[in-house]
């Protein structure tokens, strides 16, 4: 099993270089984030030996348990928290992670903000836009991205980097992916971080700079 994680990794690496190329985008331009919830330890050994770095989390407890000791050996680990953010966690997430993903409320934003000043942490981050303005998705609405940004920068001191989303399972992504490209374009920001196992070439063709990968890299995630 965990020897097929670095054939994997230089396979969607393969996948990645291809449709860069094919889609006229500089190489090195998409940032492989291995999404490593709820896999075994040994597949994340197996994908550190294989020189993965960029690691992508959706729980902050989880997150600690996977790498707060693998962190001194890794000095250039990028951790992505890629999982909704509960306030009483901030602290937390701003002291393990290195980009947040999911900036998605105001409290969030003001929360992460005052935790950033007060560790001298100041991250990357991105608002997650819930581009099919789904009721139960977490996510910015469209119609509100503007205003969510200035807020994040204005009030906040956020270090809006780009946007993120997660399309809805039952329609084509790629509407998705080219919807979140425009609104990146509209508000000046450049990261997209978008496309998952099933669809990151899809989204590299839409431009993509961050793909999130995770059972296509580890292998099936336990349930
Ligand atoms: C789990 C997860 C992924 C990875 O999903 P795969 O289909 O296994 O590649 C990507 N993004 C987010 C936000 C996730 O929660």
């Amino acid at each position: 099993m965990t020897e097929n994680i670095s054939h994997n990794i230089k396979d969607i690496q393969a996948v990645i270089a291809k449709t860069t190329k094919k889609w006229n985008r500089k190489a090195g331009d998409v940032t492989l984030v291995a999404v490593s919830k709820v896999q075994p330890d040994e597949r994340i050994d197996a994908a550190l030996a294989a020189g993965q770095r960029t690691f992508g989390e959706n729980r902050v407890q989880e997150a600690y348990a996977h790498w707060e000791s693998r962190r001194a050996d890794y000095p250039d680990l990028r951790l992505h928290l890629i999982g909704p953010l509960q306030s009483n966690k901030a602290a937390d997430a701003v002291a393990l992670f290195d980009v947040i993903e999911t900036v998605d409320r105001k409290k969030i934003a003001r929360v992460l903000g005052q935790e950033m000043e007060k560790q001298g942490r100041k991250l990357p981050c991105f608002i997650q836009v819930n581009t099919g303005s789904e009721a139960q998705k977490a996510g910015v609405d469209p119609a509100e991205l503007q205003q969510f940004y200035d807020y994040c920068i204005d009030e906040c001191g956020l270090d809006i980097a780009g946007l993120m989303c997660i399309p809805p399972i039952d329609e084509p992504a790629g509407i998705h992916f080219a919807f979140l490209k425009t609104l990146a374009d509209r508000i000046g920001v450049s990261a997209l971080s978008m496309g998952m196992s099933a669809d990151y070439p899809k989204a590299i063709a839409a431009g993509a700079t961050y793909v999130r990968v995770g059972s296509a890299l580890f292998g099936a995630r336990a349930t």
